[in-house]
């Protein structure tokens, strides 16, 4: 198949021909031409499959402007649960329409909402936004009754940060005729909930198993015990001559912890979780990209939205306590059909974790020793049950976040959240 054969237009071509695509993915090729025909679409793809410009192509084909035609009124929201994933949405679609007369805007949180609302009155066709962003510039005026197309774009992961009730907010605000895209790494049940209530005759579109991960990714799980999963990280870092390598943290303090300790140990590294103010996770995801960062540290949050060329390493420091975040975190590496390889650190605690993402992903993951981390063989405690060897795991890790944000408040400049209510969102 051939992008000509989908039916898009010149400009676009010319585009996606300097950006070195040669052929359409498998998303694209089924995605595009339901688009370009009005279909609302339901679709399961990962990150990294394409899946940007399977609805941003069409999309920017469907709404481009003929010479001399000015329109003020926005006519297709694209909404993702993440600032990082928004901005690199809008990159990619500036990248794709750079032969043709669109104008595409991104307004996330963070950002001064009067400067966005001076973009907005000059005429944008195509808005990039989280959800609550959004909803804001609605009820400041915004004008969604021209909005031909939604794209709800990782509905899952928006549904997990707790975005359900600024969707089923947005929804009946657009006109009743317009066209839905969704596209779920996942298929949950709340994602098949809010797919009856925005979709009409969906079209079905499964790029890969149910839950599955990448198949160009290898995938391998290393038994050692928590006291000794830095010194590994390092020694594999070290040892392996990893060019690059984004490494999972589950919670915030962890990520703080890991990153003071690879510092210490010379690495040069970057941290990227929710307390970091966004400029700055931004400097450092350049800096990344940018090769002048060695090691990314980072929760879930950047799980999503980060899209680096040819990252061939991901590192699970710790699972996650969500197993379909373990699909998310390792669609990192192994993008667009290249290789990669997803490393996972696991303690006692987190066999039994590792065993549900198996279930979830519907592989198993080989689990190895790495010579000179040997778990030591005396403190496995097969006389516990599974359930109180989980809640015990979990309750240092309380302790520990309580005593960390005693010690460390001036080592990592963190926003504080002491006046804010803690949410789901505070975990990330
Ligand atoms: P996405 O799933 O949209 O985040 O895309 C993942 C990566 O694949 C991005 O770096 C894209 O630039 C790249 N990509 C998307 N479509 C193609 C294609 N047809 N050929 C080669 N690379 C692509």
């Amino acid at each position: 198949m051939s992008f000509e054969k989908l039916g898009l237009i010149k400009p676009l071509l010319a585009a996606i021909n300097e950006l070195g695509y040669e052929n359409p993915t498998t998303i694209q090729t089924r995605a595009i031409p339901l688009v370009l025909a009005k279909s609302d679409i339901f679709a399961t793809a990962q990150t990294g499959t394409g899946k940007t410009a399977a609805f941003g192509l069409p999309i920017l084909q469907k709404l481009r402007k003929t010479e001399g035609e000015v329109g003020r009124n926005v006519r297709a929201v694209i909404l993702s649960p993440t600032r990082e994933l928004s901005i690199q949405i809008h990159e990619d679609l500036t990248h794709f329409s750079k032969h043709m007369k669109v104008e595409c805007a991104v307004l996330v949180g963070g950002k001064d909402i009067i400067s966005q609302q001076r973009i907005l009155k000059q005429g944008v066709d195509i808005i990039i936004a989280t959800p609550g962003r959004f909803l804001e510039h609605v009820e400041n005026g915004l004008t969604v009754n021209e909005i031909e197309v939604l794209v709800l774009d990782e509905a899952d992961r928006m549904l997990d940060m707790g975005f359900t009730k600024d969707i089923r907010k947005i929804h009946p605000l657009l006109p009743k005729k317009h066209q839905t895209l969704l596209f779920s790494a996942t298929y949950s049940d709340k994602v098949r909930r809010l797919s009856k209530l925005v979709l009409r005759s969906p079209a079905f579109i499964e790029t890969s198993k149910k839950n599955s991960t990448v198949d160009t990714i290898n995938q391998v799980a290393y038994l050692v015990d928590t006291d000794k999963k830095a010194a590994l990280l390092a020694y594999l870092i070290g040892s392996r001559n990893y060019p690059q390598v984004l490494v999972f943290t589950r919670t915030k303090v962890s990520a703080n912890e890991l990153f003071l300790e690879l510092q210490k140990d010379g690495l040069k590294c970057g941290l990227i979780h929710g307390d970091i103010q966004q400029p700055k996770r931004l400097k450092t995801l350049t800096q990344f990209k940018e090769m002048q960062i060695k090691v990314l540290v980072a929760t879930d949050i950047a799980s999503r939205g980060l899209d680096i060329e040819e990252l061939p390493y991901v590192i699970n420091y710790e699972l996650p306590s969500v197993p379909e975040d373990y699909v998310h975190r390792v669609g990192r590496t192994g993008r667009a059909g290249r290789n990669g390889e997803a490393i996972s650190l696991i303690d006692i605690y987190e066999k039994f974790d590792i065993r549900e993402i198996e279930i979830v992903i519907g592989q198993k993951i080989p689990q190895e020793t790495v010579e000179g981390f040997e778990p030591d063989p005396t403190i496995r405690r097969k006389d516990i049950d599974e359930t109180s060897l989980k809640a015990e795991h979990k309750k240092p890790e309380k302790k520990r976040e309580r005593q960390y944000n005693k010690n460390t408040s001036n080592l990592v400049k963190t926003r504080t959240s002491k006046k804010r209510k803690t949410t789901k969102r505070d975990q990330k």
